[in-house]
């Protein structure tokens, strides 16, 4: 029987944010970081990579080993004890003897002990079996390593952002390394990168550029490529490999891979403008949505995508609701912030009850120069819950999100009221759960602000009229002059001008 070591580890670190990341963040619904025949319990079957990859073990009759299914959201830096644990895991399951590995991973790890979370463990799993065959699916937002390109034999990444294809992505490499194990394909991978820092709002696959490079990959697998893999990469990660890449597997012909790998890294070279946003400012914005007509068309996103919580944000910055109030907006619901003190004082107040708060605004960004500054507000306690509910659009379909415990607090605005969920653990919205089981409806509002970037369009998009990017505060913002970048290999477009397509860099740094 066919032993497969089958694990999840993912994290996307933004080294930007102040948000600790101690193991305690990888685990959620409650319970810990799952482990052993926990982990097939709870993840066969779902809407995740390692939901696929335990399909695909037991479809094809092997004996599954699963270390752990860790999943943390986006921040700081994995702490140092977190990692060690993590990968020491892994390791030990595959010391222990197996003939194959499934890791679904992030690709854009920086841990305290390394800048590349992923290609460190792969290349010690290597080193402790160099011949078991190793799959992997990645985040469209990894940073890729010769690391990690090198130290496994099969990889696949999402096509979609929102990632609604994280089944698919990882169904795809486990399937692929079925037949590497049965002999009949030959995998050939080869990548490359260009001088890319490309923004996350810029990367929509229903949007340019990246929807059109994300069709070619289809396309070349369409035609017989084993599998092509676009990354958009994660900016937010100051280390010497963030950035655009593309990595391509063939049959067995290493030519064809080169040539698909390069056709797709010539177009977006070509785009590499369009990778850019520009935002506008904030009180501008709120007053054109509070002009537009609204009618009966659902609500009108307003976009806090400066502090989103998926990204590494704090998810306690306080500019888009205080403009949203200041400009008196009616019928608004927004989720969330994150302040588990207001939660506890809000539980301590009781629903039906009038409470005087300092909201949010906790958190220091020094990354950005700035100190926590809290909004005090008045408003009724309208619903305190246990903060989870389970996940019903594709995107991890099934799973438990857990936002901590969580209150609604209804502040006065205008001739009606802004109602602000506030939750104790970060949790991005893109499932319309995160409302609806606080007892709000999220189609019956005029306005949503939403902490988020491009996910919510998972579960938003089809229920909303439209949607509104807002430049508020925090350490997500999409405003590279916020950022001192020390580390990224330059030059990189666009933090310098007249960037060559290949520029020579030298080796990275260890
Ligand atoms: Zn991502």
């Amino acid at each position: 029987m066919t032993k497969v070591v089958v694990a999840m580890m993912e994290h996307e670190t933004n080294t930007f944010s102040p948000v600790p990341t101690p193991l305690e963040r990888f685990g959620r619904g409650g319970f810990g970081v799952p482990t052993g025949p926990e982990v097939v319990e709870r993840f066969a079957g779902t809407g995740t990579g390692i939901g696929a990859f335990l399909d695909v073990a037991i479809e094809n009759g092997m004996e599954i080993v699963s270390p752990l299914a860790a999943n943390a959201a986006p921040s700081g830096k994995v702490q140092a004890g977190a990692y060690a644990e993590m990968t020491d895991r892994i390791c030990d399951a595959v010391a222990a003897g197996c003939d194959a590995v499934f890791l679904d991973l992030h690709g854009a790890m920086v841990a305290e002990t390394t800048n590349d979370g992923e290609g460190t463990l792969l290349a010690r799993i290597r080193s402790i079996a160099p011949e078991v065959p190793i799959a992997i699916s990645l985040d469209l937002h990894a940073n890729m390593t010769d690391a990690i390109v090198d130290n496994c034999d099969i990889l696949v990444g999402y096509k979609t952002y929102p990632h609604l294809d994280m089944y698919e992505a990882g169904r795809h490499a486990g399937e692929l390394l079925v037949r590497k194990l049965a002999g009949e394909i030959n995998p050939v991978m080869v990548w490359d990168s260009r001088p890319i820092l490309a923004q996350t709002l810029r990367m929509g696959h229903e949007d340019e550029p990246m929807g059109p490079l994300l069709e070619m990959a289809r396309a070349q697998e369409a035609a017989g490529l084993l599998a092509s893999s676009v990354f958009g990469g994660f900016p937010l990660a100051d280390i010497w490999h963030a950035g655009l890449s593309v990595v391509t597997i063939a049959d067995g012909d290493q030519r064809a891979a080169e040539a698909a790998r390069d056709a797709i890294l010539e177009a977006a070279w070509a785009e590499r403008d369009e990778f850019v946003f520009d935002s506008q400012p904030l009180a501008d914005t709120i007053a054109s949505a509070k002009e537009l007509d609204l009618g009966d068309v659902g609500p009108i996103i307003l976009l806090d995508h400066c502090d989103n919580a998926a990204s590494g944000g704090t998810q306690d910055t306080v500019a888009v609701l205080a403009e949203v109030l200041e400009q008196q907006l009616p019928d608004v619901a927004m989720f969330a912030i994150c302040d588990p003190q207001a939660v506890a004082e809000m539980t301590a107040t009781g629903v039906g009850n009038e409470i005087t708060l300092d909201l949010g605004g906790k958190v220091d960004m020094p990354a950005i120069g700035r100190v926590g500054e809290p909004l005090r507000v008045t408003g009724t306690v309208r619903a305190l819950t246990d903060g989870r509910f389970t996940i019903t659009v594709p995107m991890g379909r099934g799973t438990t999100s857990d936002m901590g415990n969580a209150a609604v607090l209804e502040i006065p605005s205008g001739d009606s009221s802004v109602k602000v969920v506030v939750i104790s653990r970060n949790n991005e919205p893109w499932d319309p759960g995160c409302f609806r089981s606080v007892g709000i409806e999220p189609t019956h509002m005029q306005y949503l602000i939403l902490k988020s970037r491009i996910h919510y369009r998972a579960g938003f998009s089809e229920l909303s009229a439209r949607d509104i990017p807002c430049n508020g505060v925090g350490v997500t913002s999409s405003d590279n002059s916020l950022f001192t970048f020390e580390h990224v290999r330059r030059p990189i477009h666009p933090l310098d001008e007249n960037v060559s397509a290949t520029p020579e860099y030298g080796p990275a740094p260890a």
